[in-house]
């Protein structure tokens, strides 16, 4: 019996909550070289433990009204932000892929691509704890389609190109980059991130990821140099590459019909 739409989709958000709450757990902890199970949920400030109820997504926060429960202390609004953004990406992907077994890899991505993207954001770190073994589950839900076609977003072959791609073609633009200025422009993390992105979504994607990326991280490159803030300011790029892979995860087709169409009216 099918699910009935709605339904489906807030299951999907309730699960995108929950999973935010992980995510906070591990851009928190991951960077920091903590455990990401152990120990439970405490207070920064207090150290006071959460109990189940101090601890449900984004409704905690609003009972409490931002305060850690023991002491006052004020809870950032960024927990709860997390776990509402994860629950709106959780269902916008659902929502486009709708109920096939190819949700499941696509959910694993948007949420590994989340994560990566908050931990750049505030540690210009891409932790080779996710992206290591991002591309090592990439090639083996991709594998998969050697026995059965289901799960697969592309084949195993596309995707063993995809890692080969993903990370050469940013290796050699790093070299080149280096030789022309004699500075380091991209850090290793986002070789890895693009190989990961190219395990999941084939060699296909990766180009179209790259392309993606400069543009949009271009564009916010310009406007910082616009705002007045200084050349030297060494901006994240694995924010880019993931919204960029994630993009073309959802959109494939549009995006490149899209590219071609500019390729010819340029
Ligand atoms: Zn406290």
């Amino acid at each position: 019996m099918p699910i009935p739409v709605p339904l489906f989709l807030t299951m999907l958000g309730i699960l995108g909550m929950l999973l935010g709450s992980f995510l906070n757990v591990v851009v928190y902890r991951l960077p920091r070289g903590e455990s990401i199970v152990h120990p439970p949920s405490r207070c920064p400030q207090c150290g006071h433990r959460l109990r189940p109820w101090e601890n449900i997504p984004v409704l905690s926060w609003l009972i409490l009204r931002g305060r850690c429960h023991a002491c006052g202390v004020r809870i950032s609004f960024r927990y709860p932000a997390l776990e509402l953004l994860t629950a709106a990406l959780t269902v916008l992907v659902a929502w486009e892929l709708g109920w096939e077994l190819r949700l499941i890899p696509a959910l694993l991505l948007t949420w590994a691509l989340l994560a990566l993207t908050v931990i750049d954001l505030e540690t210009q770190l891409l932790p080779d704890r996710i992206t290591k073994p991002g591309i090592l589950v990439g090639l083996l839900l991709n594998g998969t389609a050697l026995v059965h076609p289901g799960l697969a977003l592309v084949s195993p072959q596309e995707a063993v190109a995809g890692v080969v791609l993903g990370y050469g073609s940013l290796w050699l633009l790093a070299a080149g980059y280096h030789r022309w200025s004699g500075r380091h422009g991209m850090g290793g993390g986002d070789l890895k991130l693009l190989a990961m992105i190219g395990a999941w979504l084939g060699w296909q994607a990766v180009f179209l990821t790259l392309f993606i990326a400069a543009l949009s991280g271009g564009v916010v490159a310009m406007a910082y140099v616009l705002a007045g803030k200084g050349r030297d300011y060494a901006m994240p790029f694995g924010p880019y590459l993931a919204l960029g892979g994630w993009l073309m995860l959802l959109w494939p087709q549009q995006i490149i019909a899209g590219y071609l169409h500019w390729l010819g009216a340029g």
